[in-house]
């Protein structure tokens, strides 16, 4: 006990010697600005001028002053802007037409009078020389003239939608120079802003008619009058028009000015068809009355009408919360806003995209909550995004508990794969905010996917970036306060915003401020929950119990020894909770309880756990830890009371087994588990025989190593494939059928990519795969006037056996994309190797391209006999080349009719079927697609390709080189795709001729039914 004291006393000194230190090391340098801006509605442009006042207060002379040019972010693709959208998979900008873009220029800039020189370090952002140097202590004018064109709103922040202007990150800025120096950046989708605080004097000349919103204070009366108006004419009104259309622009020109010290940024929003709305809160603390204002057009007014209240109920909690906000206005705009729901900057947010009331309240609550995080606690959001995105988001979640304390999330579109029906259907519209939040995180978190909160923005992966740095971050903060207890962490929130409002604060002094407020070190939380993506796990192992006292048996299976609350239930009742200060692996708890019937660790959800079915456990019965079987047919998320079993009805069609029908039982589902499984069993009518297929995955992921993932699978299947009926006499009918039994076992592993953005994969595995093929012969003597019997004469099996390696590297890029795989195949009578490389190059200016598959096919050794039983194919695999029954065809053993003419991409992928290609040497080929232009799914394609001895192969077709072409209809790249082949090299041509081939049989489709299974699906989403 004294040594816990001690400790803590410790943790205090250090705490305080530290704040000391980092006080007496703090500055801030000051910018001022006087802006005038004359808009251009018809050019889109707007026409500026601009003076900086820069006061160094550091101590450090100062011989440049970084300054950010962003509107140049929409000039052209070398921006670092177009750069990150194309690593998202957003060619919206990179494609824009020369009119649709934005770009800064007529820049003439002069320091103290004196014409300096700007040095471009990129197209956005460089440094202005100083003619002089600035000295500790002071100060310096910039001024510069600009003009700015409005790129579409479509792209990012900055924008015009029509006459609607969306004016932010608009006129150029001195980068934040702090304690670790200069912190130039260019702007960016992912990866907000960091600023220096000033005041700010800022004139708008406009057409008369134009509504506008603004950061600070409108210090024009007449102006303000008209607002003012304008919000009464919107509560007179009782119903809105549908009409978006702009009304003309006045001709006449109005001035107006704002004024506002201690921001850090300036935006504002002009648009003619804006209703207003005005309103008053009083702020928890202080008392002092914030004048609050919406503006919205006609299309969302609905929701819009309850605007000032959303905003007053945010400004009122978050002061609560937080700390009364410091500004004498608070506005909230509705409009187009494409990096987002909504966008941030002091004293007025842009709200859009929202899809209902519940989710513009939030919305609304989010943004102005900025106010606090990012606008008065003003981090670097670059470089420490949980700061501002993660803390607001966790005060959003707080603010909608509170407000709608029954509400579901559900409720809210706003959950990743979205969508009200969606929620439904798969049961998460029970889940509250913070267990919604929870889900997105182990969607990642299950599978290591998941980077720690503490990162650089430009580091994060897009799922991350949302799951990560704002929904666990949330839930982070949420696990804290409830273990402080709400005055506490109050307490603790109040001192970080005293201590660094209107500043610059760092993660440290999130951790002082908590941690000295406490008097707890909080290692746990700032080490392992944000700056580590180690795993939260708690487990309870046993109970005894004596007389009411139960001994409870705890086990850590994660990897942060974090505080957790275990309660005591009668049914779902709770009836005690009793909180474990954690640091302990393994270890037990006693407490009392008199009717409890279950003990649960975090029975409200507020940590976030990657496994919750390890948290219960009954106090009474056999199974204790077992949950009851739920039984569902739809997929539906994992659920801590209950066990999910999914069976679905399930159908199918061959030729040889016809119609099938079935069910597949699966639990396969999302989040990802270690183990998973999907079985289907049909039963055939055409062969009255079973068939069916299945999968057993072990999936183990790795937080750190080289592999993030290790799967081992077993796959089965069974489906029937050759069928002849021969007609002895009149009265008798032979039928021959085989069913193959497939039986694959494979290890694969992912190797990890430390950076999570990178568009490149690696991957190998091992597998062997068993076939038995029974041959079942059937008499079926019919007996006319009489009952029918069945003789089965004879049945014979045989079996092989083969092992694969494979290894393969994917570059996913959206544009120019291509990968490698090496593979190798064979057993003791075969040794085969190949090598596909598949490519795309884009055309100029365009998502479509040229696809290509280059193969090349050797056998290393080979004592296979004739009939040649594993051969290279010129051609496209059809159900007959497919000798290790690796896919799924309609008419496996076909040679006519439309089921012999589904094909699948392996070999030298030819789409003229030709059978005489059977290659027992070496094999390459070259398979070409190119896309049309225009709006059909139309490619033309070319297959060329050659084997050794291709002419003597069978001379009659003497061709050297083979080669055919044609029309495919393309509707999913390599899944559906019909190909109509044209032209044909000389000996194909001959062969077709030949034969007779005709032209509806030459076409070929490929259907990729492994593809198309819905179980796979997940694997597209969540890569
Ligand atoms: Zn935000």
């Amino acid at each position: 006990m004294s040594l816990f004291k001690l400790r803590l006393f410790s943790v205090n000194i250090l705490i305080l010697l530290s704040n000391v230190l980092a006080a007496q090391d703090y500055f801030q340098q000051k910018t001022d600005y006087t802006i005038y801006a004359k808009l251009n509605d018809k050019k889109l442009s707007l026409d500026c001028y601009e003076e900086i006042i820069y006061k160094n207060n550091s101590k450090d002379t100062l011989y440049e002053i970084w300054m950010h040019l962003w509107p140049n972010a929409y000039r052209n693709n070398n921006s670092s802007l177009v750069k990150q959208q194309v690593e998202d998979g957003n060619l919206d900008l990179y494609f824009a037409e020369q009119s649709e873009r934005g770009y800064i220029d007529s820049l003439q800039w002069r320091v103290d009078g004196k014409i300096a020189e700007f040095m471009f370090k990129e197209i956005d952002f460089g440094k202005l020389k100083l003619n002089d140097p600035l000295l500790p202590g002071k100060s310096l004018s910039i001024t510069t003239p600009f003009y700015v064109k409005i790129p579409n709103a479509k792209f990012s922040r900055l924008g015009h939608d029509g006459q609607a202007f969306y004016i932010s990150q608009w006129y150029p800025k001195p980068a934040v120079y702090d304690k670790y120096g200069w912190h130039a950046m260019p702007y960016l989708d992912q990866g907000e802003f960091y600023s220096e605080f000033g005041d700010y004097n800022v004139t708008i000349e406009l057409p008369k008619n134009y509504v506008i919103g603004a950061t600070g204070v409108l210090k024009n009366s007449e102006e303000y009058e008209w607002m003012t108006a304008k919000a009464d004419e919107t509560k007179a009104m009782t119903s809105f028009p549908k009409i978006m259309s702009f009304p003309p622009s006045d001709t006449t020109f109005k001035k107006l000015t704002w004024t506002q010290d201690n921001v850090h940024d300036f935006a504002w929003f002009a648009d003619k068809r804006f209703h207003v709305m005005k309103g008053e809160v009083e702020l928890p603390h202080t008392k002092k009355k914030v004048t609050t204002w919406s503006m919205f057009t006609n299309d969302k007014a609905v929701w819009w009408l309850n605007g000032v209240k959303y905003i007053n109920q945010a400004l009122y909690y978050y002061s609560l919360w937080n700390g009364d906000y410091l500004y004498e206005h608070c506005t909230a705009v509705d409009g187009v806003i494409s990096a987002g729901v909504g966008m941030e900057y002091p004293m007025i947010t842009i709200c859009g995209g929202e899809t209902d009331s519940l989710m513009l309240d939030a919305t609304i609550a989010h943004e102005v909550g900025h106010n606090w995080f990012y606008g008065m606690l003003a981090s670097n959001e670059r470089e420490h995004p949980w700061m501002d995105e993660g803390m607001n988001s966790f005060n959003e979640m707080r603010y909608m508990m509170t407000l709608y304390p029954d509400s579901v999330y559900g409720n809210k579109n706003e959950l990743m794969l979205a969508g009200d029906r969606f929620n439904r259907m798969f049961k998460i519209d029970n889940l509250d905010y913070k267990e919604a939040w929870q889900l997105e995180h182990n969607l990642l978190a299950r599978t290591q996917k998941d980077q720690p909160i503490e990162g650089h923005s430009t580091q994060y992966d897009q799922l991350n970036y949302g799951a990560t740095v704002y929904r666990k971050t949330g839930i982070a903060f949420q696990y804290l306060k409830d273990y402080l207890g709400d005055s506490l962490f109050d307490a603790c929130m109040q001192n970080y915003f005293n201590n660094w409002k209107l500043k610059h604060p760092q993660p440290e002094d999130v951790a002082a401020s908590f941690r000295s407020v406490s008097g707890k070190s909080l290692d746990w939380f700032f080490d392992d929950v944000i700056n580590s993506n180690k795993k939260i796990d708690y487990k309870i192992s046993s109970i005894k119990n004596k007389n009411d006292i139960y001994t409870i048996g705890i086990k850590n299976k994660g990897e942060v020894n974090g505080p957790f609350k275990i309660q005591g239930l009668k049914g779902e009742e709770v009836i005690t909770s009793v909180m474990s200060e954690g640091g302990l692996n393994s270890g037990k708890l006693n407490i009392r309880c008199v009717g409890c019937t279950t003990f649960e660790i975090d029975h409200f959800h507020n940590i976030p756990e990657v496994n919750r079915k390890n948290n219960r456990i009954r106090t009474s019965g056999v199974f204790r830890k077992a949950e009851p079987l739920s039984v569902h047919m739809l997929p539906h998320f994992e659920s801590v009371m209950h066990t999910n079993i999914n069976v679905f009805p399930s159908i199918g069609w061959n030729n040889y087994n016809k119609w099938m029908a079935g069910v597949t039982i699966y639990d396969k589902f999302i989040p990802f588990k270690p183990f998973e499984y999907a079985l289907t069993g049909l039963y055939g009518f055409g062969d009255r025989g079973f068939a069916g297929l299945g999968s057993l995955t072990y999936n183990i992921y790795n937080r750190t190593g080289i592999f993030e993932n290790i799967s081992i699978t077993a796959k089965a299947k069974r489906f029937a494939y050759f069928k002849n009926d021969i007609r002895v006499d009149r009265f008798e009918l032979t039928k021959e059928s085989f069913h193959y039994n497939r039986l694959e076992q494979a290890i694969e592993f992912s190797v990890r990519n430390k950076n999570k953005r990178s568009p490149l994969k690696d991957n190998f595995g091992f597998s062997v795969i068993e076939t038995f093929v029974e041959e079942t012969e059937i008499k079926d003597v019919m007996i006319l006037n009489d009952s029918t019997s069945y003789n089965i004469t004879g049945i014979g099996n045989f079996g092989y056996h083969t092992f694969r390696a494979f290894y393969q590297h994917r570059n996913t890029r959206v544009l120019d994309p291509y990968s490698y795989r090496l593979q190798f195949e064979g057993n003791e009578d075969y040794g085969k190797l190949s090598a596909t490389v598949k490519f795309r190059f884009n055309y100029k200016n365009s998502r479509k391209g040229v696809e290509g598959r280059l193969f090349g096919g050797t056998f290393l050794y080979n004592e296979d006999k004739a009939p040649v039983q594993y051969p290279w194919s010129l051609s496209a695999w059809d159900g007959q080349r497919d000798y290790w029954f690796d896919e799924l065809y309609f008419g496996r053993s076909e040679f006519e009719g439309i089921a012999s003419q589904q094909m699948s991409l392996n070999d030298g992928g030819f789409k003229t079927d030709v059978p005489y290609a059977r290659v027992t040497t070496w094999l390459t080929a070259l398979n070409i697609k190119a896309a049309l232009p225009g709006s059909l799914p139309i490619k033309l394609f070319l297959d060329i390709g050659t084997f050794k001895d291709a002419k003597s192969h069978i001379e009659i077709y003497n061709d050297n080189i083979l080669y055919d072409g044609g029309v495919c209809v393309s509707l999913a790249p390599d899944v559906f795709e019909v190909y109509i082949p044209f032209f044909f090299s000389k000996g194909l041509k001959n062969y077709i001729d030949d034969q007779d081939i005709k032209f509806g049989e030459r076409i070929r489709f490929i259907i990729n039914l492994n593809a198309m299974n819905p179980l796979n699906l997940r694997n597209q989403i969540i890569k």
